[in-house]
């Protein structure tokens, strides 16, 4: 689903990811771990088509995302760390908005957007404006919103921040149903190793720009040497050094 090339982002002199290459495949949560700075929204705003890339190449279900974005944005929803939405709007209205961005029937849509809300736990909000929605229930639309256009890909910064833990849970549900049964894709980076171990099918983690480690947790476990060690462990001797800014490709 994801095939990335020498992917580069730099920020005037400074690489912020430095030639990395991805192969995420169809019905896998992929999970992109990485200290703070390390390089995870960069490369997921970059795969979302959200920024160039300052060197090489991502296809997206086979398609060159520099050449036909659109075709790619078509089948991909992005999550990003901050969400944005139009709060004068109702649950129903900014799905109904979302839905004619992607050119959705206004029948499939009305159909989808109610068993998004239903399935998220807003029905009885649809109406509602979203500026008077906790910070939860504004979480919960926008996965509602990201999973209206039935996405092959599902590209997500950070899903279970904000989120109860029954809302997590949830999320966690509907990742590995869309991967697993139908298979989507998810590619998704978290802070939160439990998210990891429990959700993820493979896991790359960055460090200063560029993948340091690849694999199933079993194979990151083989590589650390013990079936025995928790990822935490694993990820903390992966991303020993910390970070700088003074180390140009
Ligand atoms: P966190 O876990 O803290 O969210 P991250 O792994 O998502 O971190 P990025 O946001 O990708 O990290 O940032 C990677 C590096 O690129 C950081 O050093 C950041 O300061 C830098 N950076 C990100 N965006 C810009 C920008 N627009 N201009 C300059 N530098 C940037």
């Amino acid at each position: 689903m994801i095939e990335a090339r020498t992917l580069t982002k730099r920020y005037g002199p400074f690489t912020a990811v430095r030639g990395i290459d991805l192969d995420v495949f169809d019905g896998e949560v992929y999970g992109f771990l990485g200290p703070n700075g390390a390089g995870k929204t960069t490369t997921l705003q970059m795969l979302a088509g959200m920024i160039r890339p300052s060197g090489g190449s991502i296809r997206i279900g086979g398609h060159d995302l520099a050449t036909d974005p659109l075709v790619v944005k078509r089948i991909t929803s992005f999550i990003p760390d901050r969400p944005y939405l139009y709060e004068r709007l109702t649950a129903v209205e900014f799905l109904r908005f979302v839905g004619g961005l992607y050119r959705l029937s206004g029948a499939e849509c009305a159909m989808r957007a109610e068993q998004l809300l239903d399935l998220f736990e807003l029905s009885d909000w649809a109406g509602s404006l979203i500026e008077n929605f906790s910070h939860g229930m504004k979480q919960r639309l926008v996965f509602a919103a990201a999973l209206l256009p039935a996405p092959r890909l599902l590209v997500v910064d950070e899903p279970t921040v904000g989120l109860d833990p029954k809302g997590a849970r949830l999320i966690k549900q509907v990742f590995k149903e869309m991967c697993h049964q139908q298979q989507a894709t998810v590619f998704l980076s978290t802070h939160s190793m439990e998210v990891a171990e429990e959700l993820c099918d493979r896991i790359s983690v960055i460090h200063r720009g560029e993948i340091v480690a690849t694999g199933t947790l079993r194979q990151l476990q083989d590589a650390a040497g013990s079936r025995e060690k928790r990822l935490e462990e694993i990820f903390l001797s992966l991303t020993e050094q910390p970070a700088t800014r003074s180390s140009p490709v």
